[in-house]
């Protein structure tokens, strides 16, 4: 489990980046650190893009319903200015932010915040998701959480997606993606539900 760094002499800030596949627990685990840093008494911003209309506009809402209030903000540049006085800010889906996310993120951490950051690390296609990887290059700290495979109960890395839709942002649950492990995820449409080879197993 992640423990936060202790502190000799003035305070910096830093950059923790917590990514996975979907239904990895990615969310529960920023609101896990943000609710801690709440009880100390810092004060806490929790941001998300405006696409991600999943949920309320104004929460952070992760998939067991463990919430925290948070703001949508259309690009990544308004964080300097609504992270006045604050202590930690926690962005949530960061993958789909604009491609200025990482120096955003680092110009809070040189003014002495923590920053936390959830985000899918790679999209469907198993290729490297948005800002994600420039985030992963100058982070502090990087968790990596993992959901299970379905079909063989392996980790699982990789968010399957159950259509044949070629949009890379595609909103949805279950019923739209799965989490998958490397093999699984190979296979592809094999494991699908309506293919009905998966009938019997
Ligand atoms: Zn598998």
């Amino acid at each position: 489990m992640f423990l936060e760094p202790q502190f000799r002499g003035q305070r910096s800030g830093w950059i923790e980046v917590i990514c996975g596949s979907m239904f990895s627990g990615k969310t529960e685990e920023l609101i896990r650190r943000l609710k801690r840093a709440k009880i100390a008494n810092q004060r806490v911003e929790i941001f998300k893009p405006q696409i991600d209309r999943r949920y309320s506009e104004s929460m952070v809402v992760s998939h067991d319903a463990n919430s925290i209030h948070s703001t949508s903000i259309a690009h990544s540049n308004e964080l300097i200015a609504l992270s006045e006085g604050v202590t930690v800010v926690g962005i949530d889906e960061a993958q789909f932010f604009d491609e200025d996310l990482p120096e955003n993120c680092q110009k809070l951490a040189l003014r002495g915040l923590r920053v936390i950051i959830a985000g899918l690390d790679m999209d469907f296609r198993g290729k490297p998701f948005g800002p994600i990887p420039q985030l992963l290059a100058v982070a502090e700290y990087i968790t990596k959480v993992h959901a299970i495979c379905p079909h063989c109960g392996n980790l699982a890395v990789h968010s399957y997606r159950l259509t044949a839709n070629e949009e890379t942002v595609m909103l949805g649950e279950k019923d739209l993606y799965e989490p998958r492990c490397r093999t699984c995820f190979h296979l592809g449409s094999v494991l699908d539900p309506q293919s009905g080879k998966t009938d019997g197993h």
